[in-house]
Formats: C-alpha cells, structure tokens, sequence
C-alpha cells in the first residue's frame, strides 16, 4: 500500500444488464495496479442466496472457487484473469449474506429493544462489507454494485453508496456504467437511456462522478458534451467504452480514454507510475493475430449457455495466446451424444475436453466421448466430472466392470469406482457442504502432468463432493490408467492418466480457475499444445 488512505470506489450500472461491469471494474483496477498502487474488487450481488453455490448455472453462469473455498459470481473470475492476484470470500456478499448477518445478530440480541430495519440496520451492514476489504492494506476497494439503477433488489445497496458518498469527503468515488445506442435509421447515438439512469441515480441520492458509456460505435464529442451537460458530469469524465473484440483488451481501450487518470485526479491523487502495459498487450496481440489454429470440442450439458463454462473457456484463450494459437471452441451437447453420431460430431476436433457438472443428465453422451478420444488417440482433458467419467469409462470398457458407475448417478452401482467421500456420507445441507478451495497434490515425475507443471508439489481447487474408489486402483493401474497425482494428506486420487495415450489426462480439481492471461494454465497449456503438435 502506498497510500494512507484507502480510496473505494463504486461501480453501478443502468440502462441495461450485460454491460460488462464486471470487465470495467477489473479494467481498471489492472490500471491501478500498473500505476504501482494496490487493488481489489468487490462483487456486491442483490439477490437472497447466501452464495451462487447453490444456484443453477442456466440462472447465474459459473460457480468460481476461490483459493478459501468460497463460491462466488464469475465476475470474480474476471478480477483473478485481470489482477492475477487472489479474491476470497470478502469479495463477493449478496443481500441474502447480508441479511443473515443482521438476523444473526438480531437473534442474538444485538439490537436489543431496537426495531432492525433495512436503514439503518441493513444498509450498516452494506457499509460494513465495503469497508472491511479497505483494513487489508489496499490502496484502492473498487466495489461492483450487481443488477441495474432501477432494481428494487439493489436499493438497499445504492441507499448505503450514497451514506458513504456523503460521509467521506475525498476518498470515494461512483463511476457509472450505462448504454448508449446507435439507431442506424436516424444515424444518431441516443443519449436518452444515460440520461433517464443518472436521473435515477440522482432521485437515490447519488451523482456519479464519472459515466462511462458503452458503445457499438465511437461516440462524437457531441455526444460526449450532451452526456456531461445533461448528467452533471465534466467533459473528461465522460469515457466511451467501445465494443471490443476479446475482453482483455478492454484496460487498454480504458487507457486510452484516461479512465485511470480521471480516478486519480477526482480523488486528488498522484499521477501513479507510469502505467506500463506492453506485456499485457502483446498477449492480447497475441489473441488477436495468432498464427496457428486448433479446433477442441468441450463436451458439457450446459453447451447453450457458455457462461457455464466461462473459466474453461478463458483458461483456452490463455493457452492459445501462450501457443500462438487461436482456440476454436466447439460446444458439443452431451445430452445429444450417442455411440452412432459421436464420430460426426466429435470430427475435426483436435482434442476433447469434457466438462464439470453434476447430476445424471447427459452423463453417457460424456463418457461416449471420453471412449471416442481414448480409442481415436485424441488429447483428451478430462475436468472435475469429466475425469470421473474418463474414470467410468475405463472400468467399463477396458477393465470389464459392467455397469461401473459414480454413485452421483447410480448408488446401486455394482462397481463404484468414483464414490461418496467419507467425510461426505452424513453432509444432507447442499449448500457450501462440497470438498472447496485450495488443496495441495503432490504430482509424479516423467508424467504428462509433471512435465506441464515442472514441479512435484502443486495446489489447485476443487469443488466436488466424489471421489477416485481407491478400492478399484491396482485393476486400474494393471491396465494402463494410472494415478499421477495425490494429496498427500488424504491420500486422494486427483489426477488419472494414460500413459500410452497421446494426451490423456483427468483432474479432479478445477485448473481453470487459476489460469489468468499473464499466466496461462500449465495444464491447458499443454493440452493445447498436444492438439496442435503432430
Ligand atoms: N458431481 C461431481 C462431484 O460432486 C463432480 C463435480 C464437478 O464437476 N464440479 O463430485
């Protein structure tokens, strides 16, 4: 921390949802942050689940882990990818966390005599949460706001942003993200939404000090001018935000419209260092114009919605940008999946990579796909759900186990060869009850995983309740599929391999979410690397 004073500083959105909120938060505090100074991000969301853990990812996209096990919003995803720094469970609060803090606290008399109401009891709290990731020595708390000006969900959020604005005099700051569109008949950006969401931001008590305005076409400085007239904004802290082509281009298109330095001068602050991003933008010259390409199906039940997978997909992009390679994703719906069209929709593909997931729905179209790439030499990279089915799929087809199952899908199974943690048998509670976080593996040398790694010790995160049988391991390793992985305290199996194989590798954990732009994923490196190499 360079300064004496932690600065927040809130992001809204208005208009519309989807406006990248979550990209402009970490765009600019990866801005910050090659000025020298600290950042971190804060996700608030207004919806009543404690956490997304238990959410539907058709409601809400990926559930991402942090290193302390907490199951938070994908945008927090996006602040690691952007950062390369660790977000933990103080990142991200919804109004359901919220909420039972204060009844907790109701209950256990802390309000005594007091009527607990949403201002002052809840919007304390709000206060609280924002203010508590300011004392870990950051110089800067850049806190998302969730939802859209307008929500009735986030009113308790934006009442306590404008408690705040009002109580601190220098160190805060509301930056809003709107929409401003282009109606190609009149030829003409519309600045009417902007204008309609600050009013609603001003009717809550708040003026943002800095609008950022998200475009499909640059804007004029008309446009610009017209924005800051009618919202009371200065002139130059009006910034456009272009539609870009990959999301990491975003802090250097922030760059150039001043983002950082506008921040620093609203909160009288120092120019920082010079804020230095060659490195970050050769990797995005690096996606942008790569010289090869490559073709990997990602088999999930999920496929209409890659949000589901966002992780996955940004660890590829990573690796292609460290291989040079553009990464053709080819979704592939499990569920549609059977022996007699896997050859058709599988054809093409350079590698495989079957999905996390849970439940029984188009489990067999997976592990028809793992069969495929094992059978066909294809690299094939098996996650979390997708290295049990590689596990599911070698019991059945080369060991002979009829009907080898996980007893997820089938506890009746005759061979389960990915079963119930012990620790898990009595857990009935679904929410945060699975194996989370961060956890160390100690890997074998001369292995596929070793080489990708080149170190023993490892840790990576998991979110899973199943687990490798350790009961069935001599059949397995007897016949060529062989534990490459273990933890070292519980003596689990967290990575299956064959050696013989081209690339054949399953983890039980989620390699994805630690794979960040400036360090691609080893695994996925090498997975990427194995599909383009002959
Ligand atoms: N459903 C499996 C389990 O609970 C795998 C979970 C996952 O893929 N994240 O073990």
């Amino acid at each position: 921390m360079i300064l004496s004073e932690t600065q927040f500083i809130i992001v809204t959105g208005g208009v519309t949802s989807s406006l990248g909120k979550g990209i402009v938060s970490a765009s600019l505090a990866k801005l910050l942050q090659s000025g020298g100074y600290t950042a971190t991000i804060q996700k608030l969301d207004p919806y009543i689940n404690i956490d997304p853990g238990t959410l539907n990812p058709y409601e809400h996209g990926e559930c991402y882990v942090t290193e302390d096990g907490a199951e938070t919003d994908l945008d927090l995803g996006h602040y690691e990818r952007f950062l390369d720094s660790y977000m933990s469970q103080a990142n991200n609060v919804t109004t359901g966390r919220i909420y039972q803090s204060v009844i907790d606290k109701e209950r256990r008399g802390d309000y005594l005599g007091k009527t607990v109401q949403i201002i002052p009891h809840i919007t304390d709290e709000i206060k609280r949460r924002i203010k508590l990731l300011g004392r870990q020595n950051f110089d800067f708390v850049i806190t998302e706001i969730g939802g859209t000006i307008g929500d009735i969900e986030s009113l308790p959020f934006i009442e306590a942003v404008r408690q705040l604005k009002w109580e601190s005099e220098h160190n805060f700051l509301v930056v809003h993200l709107t929409f401003v569109p282009y109606l190609a008949a009149a030829k003409e950006h519309k600045t009417k939404p902007t204008q309609n969401s600050v009013k609603q931001m001003l009717e809550n008590g708040v003026q943002p000090d800095i609008l950022v305005l998200r475009t499909e076409h640059p804007l004029t400085p008309e446009v610009k001018k017209k924005v800051a007239n009618f919202c009371n904004v200065k002139l130059e802290s009006v910034i456009e935000a272009m539609d870009a082509r990959t999301i990491y281009q975003v802090p250097l298109l922030m760059h150039r419209e001043r983002l950082d330095e506008v921040v620093l001068q609203k909160l009288k602050l120092p120019p920082g260092n010079h804020v230095n991003l060659d490195a970050w933008n050769a990797k995005v010259e690096k996606i942008l114009n790569p010289e090869k390409s490559t073709t990997v199906a990602l088999v999930g039940k999920y496929v209409e919605l890659p949000d589901a997978y966002k992780s996955i997909i940004e660890s590829l992009i990573h690796a292609g940008a460290a291989n040079n390679c553009k990464v053709n994703v080819r979704y592939v719906h499990s569920e549609r999946l059977e022996n007699c069209n896997i050859a058709e929709a599988l054809a093409g593909c350079n590698g495989i990579i079957v999905a996390p997931g849970f439940g029984h729905r188009g489990i067999e179209g997976k592990i028809e796909a793992v069969k495929f790439a094992r059978e066909n030499n294809v690299p094939f990279f098996g996650v979390c759900l997708g290295m049990q089915c590689a596990v599911i799929e070698f019991a059945r087809n080369v060991l002979n186990l009829n009907d080898a199952h996980s007893t997820e899908m089938h506890p009746a199974t005759p061979h389960p060869v990915i079963d119930l943690m012990q620790e898990q048998k009595n857990i009935t509670a679904l929410g945060g009850t699975m194996r989370l976080g961060a956890f160390a593996c100690k890997l074998t040398k001369k292995t596929k995983v070793f080489d990708a790694y080149s170190t023993e010790n490892i840790s990576e995160r998991h979110r899973h309740r199943y687990e490798f049988n350790n009961v069935y391991l001599d059949q397995f390793i007897k016949h060529g599929m062989v534990p490459t992985g273990i933890n070292p305290d519980s003596k689990l199996i967290e990575i299956m391999e064959i050696p013989a194989h081209k690339w054949f590798v399953g983890v039980q954990f989620h390699p994805e979410y630690k794979s960040t732009l400036m360090n691609p994923h080893p695994l996925f490196q090498a997975f990427i690397k194995s599909t383009i190499s002959e």
